[in-house]
């Protein structure tokens, strides 16, 4: 799975800052057909643009994770009081179908729209994964992972469909049982995780300065890209990671790491696994 940080900074939710205790994940499809996460990224990255934001959006091209919220940022996905608790997750929809009326749907091209489909939902079960483990939840306990559907049913989300209308139209045998039960195995089976920072972020906004970025050392973690700090520091007050010399920040930490930004990257990823965290 390839996760690329993208956070909405000019959308109103992400402004407003309020953050949640995270109990439950909430899969969500957008509803309309366009496969393209930038596009919503672009779209929703507005002061203007008040009607919702979520944690992440699923490519339908390329199954890539465009984060676009904090995990633990109160989000506006379900309508109800769901925000609150859930991570909210939208998985994009293939180009080939068009809406008719509410949740249904034509397809001009059903081969097409499947294999889109089924790339989102892989990469759903990856990142829902991700989540549980970073969170501590089990995904087959009752109410841990909901579709906005399910949500719906259990009145904590407004009455929508998805994305199981998505799934049932197209003929596509996958259930949210089968869903939760596939994220429970990519637990046990480890995830592979790729990550970079792009767009609205601070850190980085370009190809040249991500290529820059892979030639330069971090020293400081001050100057680390921010989805990092919080792994680094917890790496060094862990004595995993130190300085080769007595240089401190003005945190008192190390201030000659020499860090490139691969090795921050595996550290990263690692720590959203689980490995830097004691063992209870
Ligand atoms: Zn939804």
């Amino acid at each position: 799975m390839k996760l690329i940080q993208s956070f909405l900074t000019q959308n109103p939710c992400y402004t407003a800052g309020r953050k949640i205790k995270v109990k439950g994940l909430m899969l969500h499809s957008i509803g309309c057909p366009q496969p393209s996460a930038s596009v919503f990224v672009k779209s929703w990255n507005r002061a203007d643009y008040d009607r919702a934001c979520v944690h992440a959006f699923i490519d339908g091209n390329t199954g890539d994770v465009y984060q676009t919220l904090p995990w633990d940022h109160r989000g506006w996905h379900a309508g109800g009081t769901a925000n609150n608790t859930y991570i909210g997750i939208e998985m994009c929809e293939p180009a080939c179908i068009k809406y008719t009326g509410g949740a249904t749907f034509t397809c001009s091209d059903p081969s097409a729209a499947k294999a889109a489909v089924a790339r989102t939902y892989n990469a759903a079960v990856e990142l829902f994964a991700m989540l549980c483990k970073q969170y501590g939840l089990d995904p087959l306990k009752d109410g841990v992972i909901v579709s906005h559907k399910e949500g719906c049913a259990r009145g904590i989300a407004s009455n929508h469909g998805d994305p199981e209308h998505l799934w049932n139209q197209l003929g596509i045998e996958y259930t949210m049982n089968g869903f939760r039960a596939a994220v429970k195995m990519a637990m046990e089976k480890g995830i592979v995780t790729t990550s970079e920072t792009t767009g609205t972020s601070s850190s980085s906004t370009s190809p040249e300065k991500v290529k820059e970025e892979g030639e330069m050392r971090y020293n400081r973690i001050s100057e680390m890209p921010g989805y990092a700090q919080s792994t680094i520091i917890k790496m060094v007050d862990a004595g995993i990671i130190s300085g080769g010399g007595a240089a401190k920040d003005e945190n008192n930490r190390p201030a000659d790491l020499n860090l490139s930004i691969e090795m921050i990257r595996v550290f990263v990823t690692n720590d959203r696994a689980g490995l830097y965290d004691k063992k209870p």
